[in-house]
């Protein structure tokens, strides 16, 4: 792959990010069986939700600019995904899989927060303002998910981890 300029390497950050989103959503639904918690597994069902518009978001972006979302797989979200099923198929008692579940999906939103951030503000470079419109707004649904989780994992389920 050749990067000649900034309109490559933003295609190929949107193609990422598209890669990751379509790796979350075949990975939420399994948290989602796996959460203990009822806040937590409507946690991950509206994230759930959100992560399907946010592939619409990417699909709106990708129709404008005219290319097809293909060619390319995000090794850093495989990566994470990888590593949370580790801990996930290991022997685990169900207040702790409550903690690491949450430690696994916040990595995940971090790592999103990191490519929408670049990618807003490659859009905002070029000068695709409703690009850069979209991508703010997944933004920051990612920062509200990611803040969500700390919320519960602060205001019990680190505890019940504690003294289970
Ligand atoms: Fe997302
Ligand atoms: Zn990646
Ligand atoms: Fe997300």
């Amino acid at each position: 792959m050749k990067f000649e300029n900034l309109e490559k390497l933003f295609v190929h950050e949107l193609k990422d990010l598209y890669s990751a989103e379509n790796q979350l959503l075949k990975v939420l639904p399994k948290m989602i069986d796996r959460s203990n918690n009822d806040e937590l597994r409507q946690a991950f069902q509206h994230h759930l939700a959100e992560t399907k518009q946010q592939v619409g978001r990417l699909e709106t972006i990708f129709a404008k600019m005219d290319f097809k979302p293909r060619g390319e797989h995000c090794k850093g979200m495989a990566g994470l995904i990888a590593e949370s099923e580790d801990l996930l198929s290991s022997e685990i008692a169900p207040e702790v899989l409550d903690a690491a579940l949450i430690s696994a999906a916040q990595r995940f939103e971090h790592y999103e927060m990191a490519g929408y951030g670049t990618a807003r503000a490659f859009a905002q470079k070029l000068g695709h303002q409703d690009a850069a419109d979209l991508l703010q707004q997944t933004l920051e649904e990612e920062g509200v998910a990611d803040r969500t989780l700390s919320r519960l994992a602060e205001k019990r389920l680190n505890f019940e981890a504690m003294t289970a």
